[in-house]
């Protein structure tokens, strides 16, 4: 029985490593389908997550149509992986160059809502994880953009360089600061446990002559194996996320604020269907059950 919990944990372990979207890997060993947890009436394992963050290799790297979320927040991501575009009179701010691969799809999508990619000032991040930030060096080189990261993030990224080169980092961020570009001004938040320095960002926008509150929301997303370290980070991320103003929950994934289902409801003149107050706290509520899920059943492991 022992053996079979600790061999258990392992397989998690492994099945984890092997799909780490870091790793850039299409295929491999699926994480554990258990613990499942059932939150308003859905059921979500670690590897339902994961399929529904992901979706299959071509979803990764193919456009999803590039649409107005509201004011001046535009989607220019992928069918499965979200890039945002803050757009200003003084140039724009990307959130997230994602694989860099989709580069130049990212640049396609900018280009279809009217506005130049070379336009892009500055770059940032939501966590260094290579589905969210391996394109970091190349949209630098075609913008020139100044790329801002999380100190806590800082030595991840630097570890990420694909083709060698080096990852550019401009300026350093620490919880509570602000960016501020033509008129916008955005917040970081530091959420971290998915990684050191996962930043959930926050913003306003104007629509229909009110002011709504924007979250740009960090993967919660635990890991196989919770340390103590990792469970203090988490704790502070669900807590800090649940206290931020927010009538329009982004995500990095577009699955965590259901993108697909509301981009269908966008129509001219109607109720704009990202403004969601109610949704807001979905993504914490699954994975903070998750978190305690994983968590349990760790501590049910007999220590030897
Ligand atoms: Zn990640």
């Amino acid at each position: 029985m022992r053996k079979m919990s600790r061999m258990r944990l392992l397989m998690c372990c492994l099945g984890a490593l092997v799909l780490w979207p870091g790793a850039g890997l299409a295929q491999g060993v699926p994480p554990a389908d258990h613990p499942a947890v059932t939150v308003k009436g859905k059921t979500y394992t670690p590897r339902s997550i994961l399929a529904r963050n992901m979706g299959t290799e071509a979803d990764r790297i193919t456009a999803f149509p590039p649409h107005r979320i509201i004011g001046n927040i535009y989607y220019v991501g992928t069918n499965t992986i979200s890039s945002f575009l803050i757009a200003t009179p003084q140039g724009h701010i990307l959130i997230d160059s994602t694989y860099e691969r989709n580069v130049p799809t990212i640049e396609k999508s900018v280009a279809q809502l009217g506005f130049k990619f070379s336009d892009v000032k500055i770059l940032l991040g939501n966590h260094a994880h290579g589905d969210h930030q391996e394109g970091d060096a190349l949209v630098k080189q075609m913008t020139g953009a100044q790329v801002m990261a999380m100190a806590e993030d800082v030595p991840a990224l630097q570890a990420m360089k694909p083709g060698g080169k080096e990852h550019p980092i401009d300026k350093v961020l620490h919880d509570g600061d602000a960016v501020e570009l033509g008129g916008t001004t955005l917040v970081a938040h530091l959420t971290p446990g998915h990684t050191r320095g996962c930043t959930t960002w926050t913003t306003t926008a104007q629509d229909g002559g009110k002011t709504y509150n924007v979250m740009f929301g960090c993967s919660l997303r635990p890991p196989a194996v919770l340390t103590p370290a990792l469970v203090e980070e988490f704790n502070r991320a669900f807590k800090t996320v649940r206290g931020l103003p927010c009538d329009v929950q982004l995500g990095d994934h577009g699955a965590q604020y259901n993108m697909q289902e509301k981009y269908a409801k966008l129509k001219d003149g109607s109720a704009n269907p990202f403004i969601d107050p109610a949704s807001c706290t979905l993504e914490a509520d699954v994975e903070e059950a998750m978190f305690k899920a994983i968590l349990a059943e760790q501590q049910q492991v007999p220590r030897p």
